[in-house]
């Protein structure tokens, strides 16, 4: 028998990796170790439809168990390995199990960075990560009147438009001087404030929360340092995640804000490879990329797998990602930091258009706003190193793919 692989974490990366193991021919022992009581299942719903309930608990499954059995791979959820011992190539498992391994998939994804405030345990206040986070707030969000969000990222933000259209008060308290810093330029800040507040959002920038108070128990206000009370009867807290490294760090294996690995997945062991949010990707350059989506899971997932068969599977592509906030939807390619200009091509104002954003005369990320025929191409754009003029783009006569055959 060929000898055994794990994967430890049952998210999108760890079934990823499972199933491209298996459509390329490995036929041998193949484990995958969860700690959630499911089988794998969407995230991105979670923050959207599934708490306007028009998604169920089971269409979240990204595969039934019995698909997984048919594939030969054997499903333990609701066990969490607690070590790795490289020199022996044994894990050990919190039900006291330990389980012999040739190679390792470490696909054990992150977790919601804590608010360090006292008061952010009280009844009320809630993260929003797994099923079950989201269970609790859809069981809480009927009574709710008040909700406040503190983070305004994807995440705060996709819960209060979720929150708004179930008519409830919501306020969103951001501490940066814009709307998901991070992720968009400016420009797309503005966008989405601006957009939020239409949609009856109270969106406060610059506004750092110092404090949780509780009544009885229960949330009842946030205070922000500049003396300000928002009263709350649900909070959510979206402040960004931490990557699950902690297993790898404790193995030796090398970390630095996630388990580091190649573009080809590979850690600094041989014998094991990572997938997914609990990654930092170390560039070409020698800098670290650490991505959270659903693309970068799918595709460290493939490359794991191919590296496991010894294979080289480089994940290069340009990032993409994509949110829905009311009745719009972002699609983002590329990384849009150190951009120094903006083209855009459609209708801001009737919120339908794409943002190609350039470093000097180079294309380097582009924003579309309801725009999918614009997003698709701007991907191969991007991956193909096309940078197409200023006046190419903005003629709405000729569609972006025809650019890319010029
Ligand atoms: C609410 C929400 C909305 C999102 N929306 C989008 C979106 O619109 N677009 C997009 O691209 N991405 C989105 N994402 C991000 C995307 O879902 C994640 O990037 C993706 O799920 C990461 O997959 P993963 O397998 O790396 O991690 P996970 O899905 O987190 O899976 C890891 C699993 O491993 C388990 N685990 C950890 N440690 C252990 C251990 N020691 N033993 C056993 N099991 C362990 C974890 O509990 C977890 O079940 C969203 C995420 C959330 C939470």
């Amino acid at each position: 028998m060929t000898a055994p692989i794990i994967i430890v974490g049952a998210g999108q990366a760890g079934l990823q990796a499972a199933e491209s193991l298996r459509s390329e021919g490995y036929a041998g022992s193949l484990t995958m170790i969860g700690d959630e009581p499911h089988t794998p299942y969407h995230r991105p719903p979670l923050s959207k439809a599934y708490l306007l309930g028009e998604f169920t608990a089971a269409q979240l499954a990204i595969r039934t168990p019995e698909a997984l059995a048919k594939k030969g791979i054997d499903l333990r959820t609701g066990i969490t390995v607690s070590a790795i011992d490289r020199a022996t190539k044994r894990l050990r498992l919190t039900n006291g199990d330990e389980l012999d391994y040739a190679h390792l998939c470490l696909a054990t994804g992150a977790r919601p960075r804590p608010l360090p405030l006292a008061g952010a345990d009280l009844d009320g206040v809630f993260p929003l990560r797994t099923l079950a986070d989201t269970q609790a707030i859809a069981a809480r969000l009927p009574s709710a009147s008040h909700v406040v969000v503190i983070g305004g990222g994807f995440i705060g933000l996709e819960f209060a438009a979720v929150a708004r259209k179930l008519g409830k008060a919501v306020v969103v308290l951001e501490a940066a001087p814009r709307l998901m810093p991070r992720a968009v330029t400016p420009m797309m800040s503005d966008f989405f404030r601006d957009l939020h507040i239409a949609h009856g959002v109270q969106v406060e920038l610059g506004a750092s929360v110092c404090a949780l108070l509780g009544e009885q128990g229960k949330i009842a206000a946030v205070h922000t340092g500049d003396g300000r009370e928002f009263p709350a009867d649900l909070v959510l807290v979206g402040i960004g995640i931490l990557p699950n490294a902690e297993l790898a760090q404790q193995a030796g294996l090398e970390c630095q804000h996630g388990i580091i690995v190649d573009a080809c997945s590979r850690t600094s062991d041989p014998a094991i490879v990572a997938a997914g949010d609990c990654t930092a990707r170390r560039l070409a350059d020698g800098n670290l990329l650490r991505l959270e989506s659903v693309q970068n899971a799918v595709e460290q997932g493939k490359s794991a797998a191919a590296a496991l068969l010894g294979k080289e599977r480089p994940f290069t592509a340009n990032p993409w990602f994509w949110s829905d906030q009311y009745d719009i939807k972002l699609q983002m390619v590329g990384l849009a930091a150190g951009c120094d200009r903006t083209v855009v091509r459609g209708d801001l104002a009737a919120r339908k258009f794409s943002a190609f954003h350039y470093r000097g005369r180079t294309l380097i990320a582009v924003d579309s706003i309801n725009s999918p025929e614009d997003h698709m191409p701007a991907r191969k754009l991007l991956d193909l190193g096309l940078s197409p003029a200023a006046d190419e783009l903005a003629d709405l006569s000729r569609p972006v793919n025809a650019l890319i055959s010029r």
